[in-house]
């Protein structure tokens, strides 16, 4: 059988619970052809597994999850997700790129916790922290504690009654505008990827077609179309539209290990099958610049 590759995964270096090594062994564990680790807002994932100073019976991509800032007159949410592909992780500009997404993260997420502090909850920011183990705090690292000192029953419901949008103890977070994710990421040698479109609350392929027409043009080159919540109808959709503009198909699982404990990596919900093609396809494309 053809193999499959995962280009989304999240290792401790942000909210995923297995660290970057345990990734590339697991995902050589079960023979994918390629893996990435795609990070919200951080390489530092993909540092840990260039620096191991190995070499892996597995491709490895570097890869990066954007939080990014949609088109002004866009109505469908407030935050886009941009996935980067084969940056050299020492880019400058990246760097630059992510100190301000971190920087905005380390100012929210005290904020969010003296929230649910004044709600009566017995919650620490170094509680917290622990339970991202040395990588970027983000909000599921809040909805654990919460969960495991059984003040709500399981992650949804802390994300739906305290740390969801509109609720008590959200708080905004910057994002960087979606043109300058792209651009930074070209800079860096890499392709740029609307993550997981299917997800856009309400978006029919009329509205898919206007903002992948418009990012194609400020530089994107992808689009993610495997992805586990994504339906027969939304890949068929999502596979005419990168064949009309031009964009590359990738895909992957958006594996966090415990924290979304219905998904694997490589295989998802159970039937995400990510071809090797899609692989090879994005390597061609990086190579010819
Ligand atoms: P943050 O980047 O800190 O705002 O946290 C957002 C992250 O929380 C997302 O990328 C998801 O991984 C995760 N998330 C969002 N909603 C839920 C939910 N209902 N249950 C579990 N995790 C969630
Ligand atoms: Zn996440
Ligand atoms: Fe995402
Ligand atoms: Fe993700």
């Amino acid at each position: 059988m053809q193999a499959a590759v995962d280009l989304h995964t999240h290792s401790t270096a942000s909210d995923g619970t297995k660290s970057p090594l345990e990734l590339v062994r697991e995902a050589e564990a079960i023979g994918l052809g390629a893996l990435a680790i795609t990070d919200h807002d951080t390489m530092a994932g993909v540092l840990e597994v260039l620096d191991a100073g190995f070499s892996f019976d597995i491709n490895f991509l570097t890869g990066l999850e954007i939080s990014a800032r949609p088109p002004d007159d866009f109505n469908r949410g407030d935050e886009l997700h941009i996935l980067g592909y084969g940056m050299d992780p020492g880019d400058p500009g990246i760097a630059v790129l992510l100190d301000r997404l971190q920087d905005a993260r380390r100012t929210r997420n005290p904020l969010m916790i003296r929230r649910l502090q004044a709600m009566g909850m017995d919650i620490s920011l170094d509680e917290v922290a622990a339970k991202a183990h040395g990588g970027l705090v983000g909000r599921p690292h809040m909805a654990k504690v919460l969960m495991e000192k059984g003040l709500v029953s399981d992650m949804d419901t802390a994300f739906m009654r305290y740390l969801g949008k509109g609720c008590p103890a959200y708080i905004e977070k910057y994002r960087e505008p979606w043109e300058d994710a792209i651009a930074a990421i070209r800079r860096a040698g890499g392709i740029a990827v609307l993550a997981h479109p299917g997800l856009i609350p309400g978006i029919g392929s009329r509205g898919l077609r206007l903002l992948l027409g418009m990012m194609k043009e400020a530089g994107l080159g992808g689009v993610e179309t495997y992805y586990p919540k994504h339906d027969a109808q939304m890949v068929s959709t999502l596979k005419g539209l990168a064949s009309e503009l031009d964009l590359l198909l990738t895909g992957g699982s958006d594996y966090h290990g415990d924290f979304k404990d219905d998904i694997s990596i490589g295989t998802g919900a159970g039937d995400l099958f990510v071809p090797y093609g899609v692989y090879t396809e994005l390597l061609n494309r990086l190579e010819k610049g």
